[in-house]
């Protein structure tokens, strides 16, 4: 009786550290940058990511056409081609069908970021995944710069367990999830991990519930020293369906977005739940509520709805501005540092992305209250700081996630994958 009495106090002592433990893991840091990927009259960035599953135009045309009059862009992903053996009505259409092709390509000219949700909607090997990369250049006239994987397709690297950084934890999550992962795997004929960085810059990775998707994940786009040759790595908020889109869009969940100066990355399936049943066989009407959540969303002008591509970019542009300024002061700074910097070398196809960035000058300066925001563009000219762009590429220096953050993402998704399990 003493021997059991000892043994359950030891567990519950176990679960009481481990509870502390998870707590601290968990708590979501106050976000520290005095840069903002969004203009300075903007109050936070929402991007959205539409995962192109089950795509029909009954379903999913209506919520373009209320996005497209309300002047938003977003990032919507595409199958290149239809899967064998598949009927592309049960599984969402492919740009192997003219009509569809022909609708991307409008939304791609009305600012849509078009990217590849793989290249099909079944497993594919290392050649059909190069052809999809083509197929997309053809359509858009150049490389995407994001890829998001689909579901359990075989061909993800570092996906579902292989996330997971602790054996027990893989193991437990092997048990309730499908799916094998051979994207990263030698000598698989799905193994493409070798090439993906000349393919894309950014990979989107864990999912959470919560709408501020920078403060959960502050390194993002970042890379992991266990997932050597992929690329930069992003989280998202979940928004998957009609219902999950809504209420994480709540106006106090915005609200807070705002007040955070944040940023969400959302994904989201726009053919899943974002419309009513046809009445007297017309067309399909959205959501009431999804019309409501957009249009208040849309017409708010503190908020910046930006492609995910942009987004990122920005966010990498960041990462090299503050650590060629961790280097040494800027002008105003010299007195402090010893060191002044003049001009800071970025990867060139990132210089693009100077002109959506902000700045608070005040936090820069260690001031506890932040600033009125200027665009970065119009304070680099006031210290005196050239961006340079320069023959590095995005993964120079490339910032490396910690293990506190890491594990905040996966203790999340995990709590996540509960409600809503994913590939
Ligand atoms: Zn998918």
């Amino acid at each position: 009786m003493r021997v059991l009495g000892k043994i359950v106090l030891a567990l519950v002592g176990l679960a009481v550290v481990l509870a502390a433990l998870a707590a601290f893991l968990m708590r979501v840091p106050t976000p520290d940058s005095a840069f903002h990927p969004f203009p300075a009259d903007r109050a936070c960035a929402i991007a959205i990511t539409d995962d192109t599953d089950y795509f029909a135009f009954e379903t999913v045309a209506p919520v373009y056409g209320l996005i497209d009059s309300l002047g938003l862009t977003l990032t919507k992903t595409v199958w290149a081609f239809d899967a064998e053996g598949v009927d592309p009505a049960s599984v969402g259409l492919s740009l192997e069908n003219d009509d569809y092709r022909a609708w991307v390509l409008e939304e791609a000219v009305r600012g849509h970021e078009i990217t590849l949700h793989t290249a099909t909607a079944r497993h594919d090997d290392r050649e059909t995944m190069l052809a999809a990369y083509d197929v997309l250049e053809d359509l858009t006239g150049e490389r995407p710069r994001l890829e998001i994987f689909h579901s359990y397709n075989r061909e993800a690297f570092y996906w579902g367990s292989e996330r997971l950084p602790n054996p027990v934890l893989k193991f437990l999550h092997g048990l309730t999830h499908e799916g094998s992962f051979e994207g990263a795997t030698e000598g698989s004929p799905y193994y493409w991990v070798d090439l993906s960085r000349g393919l894309v810059r950014y990979v989107r990775s864990f999912t959470t519930n919560d709408i501020n998707t920078l403060a959960l994940n502050p390194s993002m786009p970042y890379e992991d020293a266990r997932t050597p040759m992929a690329p930069l790595w992003f989280a998202s908020s979940n928004g998957r369906e009609g219902d999950y889109f809504v209420s994480l869009f709540a106006e106090d969940n915005v609200d807070r977005l705002k007040r955070e100066r944040g940023v969400s990355i959302v994904y989201t399936h726009f053919a899943s739940d974002f419309v009513e049943e046809a009445r007297g066989g017309g067309r399909r009407p959205l959501r009431r509520d999804v019309r409501e959540c957009l249009t208040r969303m849309g017409r708010d002008g503190e908020i910046e709805f930006v492609t995910a591509g942009d987004l990122l970019d920005r966010l990498r542009l960041i990462q090299f501005i503050e650590d060629a300024l961790a280097g040494g002061g800027t002008g105003t700074e010299a007195g402090r540092t010893g060191r002044t910097v003049s001009s800071i070398a970025v990867a060139s196809g990132l210089a693009p992305a100077i002109d959506g960035i902000s700045v608070d000058p005040g936090r820069l300066s260690g001031a506890s209250a932040g600033s009125e925001r200027t665009p970065l563009r119009s304070w680099l000219r006031a210290e005196g700081v050239e961006i340079v762009p320069a023959a590095v590429s995005v993964y120079d220096g490339a910032r490396r996630v910690g293990w506190r953050e890491r594990w905040r993402l996966v203790l999340r998704w995990l709590s996540t994958q509960v409600s809503t399990p994913t590939g």
